[in-house]
């Protein structure tokens, strides 16, 4: 078993989802300003707080493998927030405004479940029981802030975009 290859892999991949939340949290105070609907606007906001959690943890596990925190661009993320920010551009203040926000939050939160849950397999992998336990608390509200946003669409948005 290569240790050191699955240890830098780690720490990579750590720099990029570090990179990741902090543009996301850059991002969300816009699209929640943007949303039209109350409930939309709350969840958005409501993420961008846990959003903040996310980096602070993040920090914690950078500490805890005596790395300094430090991202790294990441392609993937800057080109899903500038989706999202082409939707808000291309649908103002359209009815369809809402769902095509949340299309563009999900796949973000999509790109960061897929990241947080290789991140703690490794670190079970590499014996990091604290850092995987911290790096699960993330990946639950991902999953939660995800499935928050379907039932947005579910309840409001989508129909919106329907009739409009
Ligand atoms: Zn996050
Ligand atoms: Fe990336
Ligand atoms: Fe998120």
């Amino acid at each position: 078993m290569n240790q050191k290859g699955l240890e830098k892999l780690f720490h990579e991949t750590l720099k990029d989802i570090y990179y990741a939340e902090r543009k996301i949290l850059k991002a969300l105070p816009k699209m929640s300003r943007s949303a039209q609907t109350d409930e939309l606007k709350t969840a958005l906001a409501a993420h961008a707080d846990e959003t903040q959690v996310h980096i602070e943890r993040l920090q914690e596990v950078f500490e805890m493998i005596g790395k300094r925190a430090q991202g790294k661009t990441c392609e993937a993320i800057d080109g899903l927030l500038s989706e999202g920010e082409e939707i808000m551009d291309e649908f103002g203040k359209e009815p369809a405004l809402d769902a095509g926000i949340i299309s563009a939050a999900q796949a973000v939160e999509h790109y960061e479940i897929a990241r947080y849950g290789t991140l703690k397999r490794w670190a079970e992998m590499l014996g990091k029981k604290d850092a995987a336990k911290i790096l699960d608390q993330t990946l639950k509200e991902e999953f939660q802030a995800d499935t928050k946003l379907t039932k947005v669409a579910d309840a409001t948005a989508n129909d919106l975009a329907l009739r409009a």
